[in-house]
């Protein structure tokens, strides 16, 4: 069947329309038909675009007011006659929604009914500035695709099976029963695909194996993935805890904010945005957010670019190592994600300190890892296996689509292990 990925932000509607079925996952054949997106959605210059394998891409600027506006140029331009790829909006049998938070309520992908669609409602406080948006495209989509399902697939969900030990945090407890403050994690969609991935690509069953996935892109994230169950994450309540990324800090001593605050005279909002947007790479380099200008920079000779390299990638190594201690052992760590995927230097720094744990680098292979491929770059006989594989976020959600359709959706909940009520 043909679905509709629909990623909503606030001023931006990512799409792709995949080609997929039970059938053509499990022989790993589904495909992408189009993708593209509407960005700048509220100016007179919102810029639509469209790719299409084997054609030059497309894009036209116009002004676009709203996502529902959007979402209609994007149906449009998929039945274009010269550009588009469906005879017919009627092709499309299923739309999957990405949404950022599906909270404690959500541990799958599912259909979203009315009930459904008031708990997405409820995790708004929890996610702020996405969920509102993820909401507005599901209705846009949904006003315009009446009579097929639209399926919800969480950044949140793949995270549930965490323990309580590694989802609570030292605070009072009432904070967690109050306002659910604790860690949640995101990425789940991108850790979990890759964790498949790997397996697969390395001939072995997921769910004999112990996996460290990390996604290294404008954010980033890890993820302990044991027997093909998220067990801890470094994202927290929030995507600001954990590693060091483009623009956020990661983790940090919590008493650095009251002090940071009294000393400079933040604002609750001028300090938000230091941690999200003016630390990270951009704020220990003074360079840029963007590893490529990083990488460039220490090439030259910039001393603080090389310290905010050391200091992001010693924070993967000791979150791999904290993993493998979490799972009493590691089997394969796979990078993913832009950083992930094409930086030869940051996988090199982050693996070198770790041959005491078994995992080795092929230099060559590190080297020459070939773009876009999953593919192995530790030596033969590395006891771990460490492993490149592009993400495909708007897979999974096209794949969840069909499996929720089929009756085949896997739940990541752990009832057994949730904190105490
Ligand atoms: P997002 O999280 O927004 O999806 P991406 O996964 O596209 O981001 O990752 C963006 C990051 O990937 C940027 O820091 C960019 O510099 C980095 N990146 C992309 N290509 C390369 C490359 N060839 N070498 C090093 N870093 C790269």
């Amino acid at each position: 069947m043909k679905v509709l990925v629909l990623n909503c932000g606030s001023s931006s509607v990512k799409f792709q329309v995949i080609e997929t079925s039970l059938e053509m996952i499990e022989a790993d054949t589904d495909r992408t038909l189009a993708r593209g997106g509407v960005e700048k959605i509220g100016l007179s210059d919102s810029r639509l675009t469209l790719d299409v394998e084997g054609r030059k891409p497309y894009q036209e600027i116009s002004e676009i007011l709203e996502h529902r506006a959007a979402v209609e140029r994007i149906l449009k331009i998929l039945v274009h006659p010269e550009h588009g790829v469906l005879a017919d909006v009627s092709e499309i049998e299923a739309v999957g929604h990405r949404m950022v938070h599906g909270g404690e309520k959500f541990a799958s992908s599912v259909l979203i009914t009315p009930e459904v669609e008031a708990g997405i409602e409820e995790c708004v406080v929890l996610a702020p500035l996405h969920n509102p948006h993820n909401l507005r495209g599901l209705r846009a989509a949904r006003g315009l695709l009446p009579n097929v399902p639209h399926i919800a697939v969480f950044d949140t969900a793949f995270h549930q099976s965490m323990p309580a030990r590694a989802y609570i945090y030292a605070l009072p407890y009432d904070l967690y029963l109050r306002h659910g403050i604790r860690r949640y994690g995101f990425h789940g969609t991108s850790h979990r695909y890759v964790a498949i991935r790997t397996a697969r690509l390395l001939g072995r069953k997921l769910d004999e194996m112990k996996i460290i996935t990390c996604h290294l892109g404008n954010g980033c994230s890890m993820a302990a993935v044991a027997r093909g169950r998220s067990v801890d994450t470094t994202m927290g309540f929030t995507p600001l805890e954990g590693l060091v990324m483009g623009t956020r800090c990661g983790d940090l001593d919590p008493a650095i904010l009251p002090w940071v605050m009294a000393m400079e005279e933040l604002t609750l909002a001028q300090l938000n945005a230091m941690l999200n947007k003016h630390s990270g790479l951009y704020g220990m380099s003074g360079v840029s957010s963007d590893m490529r200008e990083i990488e460039a920079a220490c090439e030259r000779g910039s001393r603080r670019a090389q310290l905010a390299m050391e200091v992001f990638c010693y924070r993967i190594t000791k979150y791999i190592g904290a993993y493998a201690a979490a799972m009493g052992g590691v089997d394969a760590i796979t990078f993913t994600g832009g950083i992930g995927e094409n930086s030869v230097k940051v996988r090199a720094m982050a693996i070198a300190p770790l041959t005491f744990l078994g995992a080795e680098l092929d230099g060559e292979r590190n080297t020459h890892a070939p773009r876009g491929k999953e593919c192995v770059i530790s030596r033969d006989g590395s006891r771990v296996v460490v492993a490149v594989v592009p993400t495909n976020e708007e897979r999974v959600i096209a794949r969840d689509t069909v499996r929720v359709l089929g009756g085949v959706m896997p739940s990541f909940a752990a009832p057994e292990t949730a904190a105490p009520r």
